[in-house]
């Protein structure tokens, strides 16, 4: 069973700047620059039987995502990796969730940053599925979200970035407000972008469609699944998309290292349905992270 108490006051071990230290001691100070100016970018992963998905494709996004906020994380790829698997196996994971995080500590304060590198911390935990697995498999039922992805001259799109999730926490919580599941954005351009954490797929006639990560994240799962797709020998297009084409759309899925391959069954005005192909993809996915198919 997972611990249901706050985040802070768990038991476990915590991996901070290089040492696994005891859970409730992973502490940070009210001044540090992350928690002011938003200098922060993290990784959601998962490990399936021991095993972390995809790690290496992870620990290297944790570092791009740095270095697009200006700064260096002071671990190599490999240090990450082999810090991520410390993290599991002291405490005793075999199926988790796993959250690396790199911010701007207190050495000092201003919008202006010190050169000092971030710190890091790995922390990871028992997380069933993202989304209630009832309304999950009828399809979540989707607002459509008040904020749009911004364009790339306004912000560092390609990070995953905490300060971005601003406009994704807004966004869910006006749609679960309102009675909905999660909220399907559009881009500044007004072109259909992704949900408020996961991206988005549409199939039409036999084929996959799914807006080009122009601004927002090229997420790992989007492209593994794109990948089970043309093993498949489906066609996957990635292009443009507009709200208009929605009504022609049949299915609809998202996809994250959280939310996994998730059926939606309708988006604003526009209705899907939960269908074959959906949930053939969706099962080869489950396979692939599970180790019963060859890696994608
Ligand atoms: N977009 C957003 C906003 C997300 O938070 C995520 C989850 N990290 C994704 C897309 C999907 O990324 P990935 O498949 O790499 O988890």
């Amino acid at each position: 069973m997972a611990d249901q108490r706050n985040f802070d006051d768990r038991d476990g071990w915590i991996w901070f700047d290089g040492k696994l230290v005891p859970w409730r001691e992973a502490q940070v100070h009210v001044l540090s620059h992350a928690l002011h100016y938003a200098s922060s970018i993290f990784e959601g992963q998962r490990a399936y039987n021991g095993e972390i998905f995809k790690l290496t494709e992870h620990s290297q996004r944790l570092r791009k995502s740095a270095e697009l906020l200006g700064f260096e994380i002071p671990w190599s790829v490999e240090q990450l990796n082999q810090a991520c698997k410390e993290v599991l196996k002291a405490n005793n994971l075999v199926d988790a969730y796993m959250r690396p995080v790199a911010w701007r500590g207190s050495e000092s304060m201003g919008v202006t940053a010190p050169d000092a590198p971030p710190h890091v911390a790995i922390a990871a935990w028992e997380w069933g599925k993202y989304f209630d697995p009832g309304k999950a498999e009828r399809g979540l039922r989707f607002d459509i979200a008040p904020y749009r992805r911004p364009a790339p001259y306004t912000a560092p799109v390609h990070s995953k970035a905490s300060g971005l999730y601003m406009i994704c926490t807004l966004s869910r919580q006006h749609a679960e407000k309102r009675g909905y599941d999660d909220a399907l954005m559009f881009d500044w351009r007004g072109q259909v972008a992704e949900a408020t954490g996961a991206n988005a797929f549409f199939i039409r006639d036999g084929e996959l469609h799914t807006p080009t990560p122009d601004c927002f994240l090229n997420g790992i799962t989007r492209q593994t699944l794109m990948d089970l797709a043309r093993k498949r020998g489906i066609p996957v297009i990635e292009r443009a998309i507009w709200p208009e084409e929605l009504e022609t759309f049949q299915q609809m899925f998202i996809t994250g290292s959280a939310a996994e391959v998730t059926f939606v069954g309708s988006a604003g005005p526009w209705n899907f349905e939960v269908g074959d192909m959906s949930r053939q993809l969706a099962k080869d996915y489950d396979d692939l992270v599970n180790g019963r198919l060859a890696n994608a």
